[in-house]
């Protein structure tokens, strides 16, 4: 059991007194399964030691970033001697080439154009896809987070195939007047909206294995079908990999689905694994559209710690590292927790749904596979509060949300794992007696 909160408690008073939430995103906060969210002094390999002494292993991973762990040696020392070298120039840079030319190896994208998080890259591609179609209608749908992009903060409307309503207060009505939201895996409603507003659509944005309202995975073949469609229409295919791109496998999602099916997206957004911890994020694709970008072509963007040094210097160390054994180990140990997840849910009377895509996996406390927002909505998160504090209290720190992917790394060895295993059985009982009490 892990011990004292005071610290943690006693800064977090002071964070709301200085930040709104005591945050600065809104999910680390415990909003969503109440208590005190553990501020964290320091991470090594799988573990997070916080303010008050307690460890945890980490099944968060900075919501993806760290496939490799934490403070890995190789990287640190790449790092530290980056930092020696100066932080930012504001000129090109070698590692800025080097992790373009290892995207380009990995991923279905010939250019790429570095930026400092993931919702500036969704941003960016959005604005170049319509630059090169020279069209204004862009589709998304429910339940795919891609940053706080105001066009993408949008809610359905009423009925399928008309266009959304802004998703959260401060974003206008203009802005969301141009985005279509779809019920995920539907395939008729992307057929519907492209019968009615083909010749306006710019792109159809998604990511590419939603893990963003649990991971959701893409029926086989949807992801085909929504290249294809595009295609079809002149449409851009914009497959966000943010989260999944390097992490899932080491060609993201599309290692999955696109590199054995034949087909290829037009534009990939990615942040997250790429960025090694650091804030670096980036838009890729063909040549032809990634060159009306600035200052080969009209389309603007820009960024002042665009492709910095340290940042880009953490990915490609990062990324070289990433070999098929680390990929290998992580998809290993997923199995293990997640049958193991699964099994003491079920001991404990606790209906759930396991999902995932490559190494990425959620637990749904539901009866019922979720294919898309409205069924994953349908996950009982008062279970999950519970089953989540009763994992705290016994030494794993999940994600503090029902809606969010679990995330492991190469560094989640036999011990981090066990002390998984370990607080499972207390979790499940947790969550059984929070339905009981319901
Ligand atoms: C995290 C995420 C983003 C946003 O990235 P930030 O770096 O948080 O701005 C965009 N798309 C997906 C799929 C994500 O998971």
């Amino acid at each position: 059991m892990t011990g004292r909160t005071d610290a943690s408690a006693a800064l977090f008073e002071r964070g709301r007194a200085v930040t709104p939430g005591g945050v600065n995103s809104p999910v680390r906060a415990f909003n969503a399964v109440g208590g005190t969210p553990r501020f964290i002094r320091s991470a090594a390999g799988a573990w997070l030691t916080d303010v008050d002494g307690n460890e945890y292993v980490d099944l968060i991973c900075s919501w993806g970033p760290m496939l490799l762990g934490h403070a890995h040696p190789e990287v640190q020392a790449a790092v530290t001697a980056a930092v020696a070298r100066g932080t930012s120039y504001g000129t090109p840079t070698e590692p800025e080439v080097e992790l373009a030319e290892e995207i380009v190896a990995r991923a279905p994208v010939e250019r790429v154009r570095f930026v400092s998080s993931g919702t500036e890259a969704t941003m960016s591609a959005i604005r170049l896809a319509r630059g090169f179609t020279g069209r204004d209608v862009v589709l998304k749908f429910a339940g795919c987070y891609h940053g706080h992009v105001d066009s993408l903060l949008a809610s359905a409307g009423s009925g399928l195939a008309t266009f959304a309503l802004p998703g959260t207060p401060g974003v206008p009505e203009s802005s969301t007047a141009l985005t279509m939201v779809l019920p995920y895996n539907d395939r008729a409603a992307v057929e519907k909206a492209f019968a009615e507003h083909g010749d306006r659509i710019a792109c159809l944005i998604t990511e590419a294995a939603p893990g963003n309202m649990g991971v959701v995975p893409p029926e086989p073949g949807f992801n085909q079908f929504l290249a294809e469609t595009c295609a079809k229409h002149g449409a851009l295919f914009v497959s966000d990999e943010v989260m999944t791109g390097f992490r899932v496998s080491r060609r993201g999602q599309w290692g999955l689905d696109g590199a054995v099916e034949g087909w290829t997206p037009d534009l990939v957004t990615f942040g997250k694994v790429m960025g090694g911890g650091f804030p670096a994020a980036a838009f890729g694709g063909r040549a032809d559209v990634m060159s009306r970008l600035a200052p080969e072509g009209p389309v603007y963007q820009a960024g002042t710690l665009s492709g910095n040094p340290i940042a880009t210097t953490a990915g490609l160390t990062t990324l070289r590292l990433a070999t098929d054994d680390v990929y290998a180990h992580i998809g290993a140990a997923a199995d293990t927790i997640k049958t193991a997840a699964a099994d003491e849910l079920s001991k404990a009377g606790v209906a759930h749904v396991v999902q995932a895509t490559g190494t990425m996996f959620s637990v749904f406390f539901s009866s019922t596979a979720a294919r898309d927002f409205d069924d994953a909505s349908r996950t009982d998160s008062k279970a999950y509060a519970a089953y989540f504090h009763a994992m705290l209290d016994h030494g794993v720190y999940l994600p503090p949300s029902a809606y969010e992917a679990w995330f492991l790394s190469a560094a989640h060895d036999d011990r981090a794992v066990q002390t998984v295993l370990d607080a499972l059985p207390h979790a499940a009982r947790a969550a059984a007696a929070a339905q009981e009490n319901a």
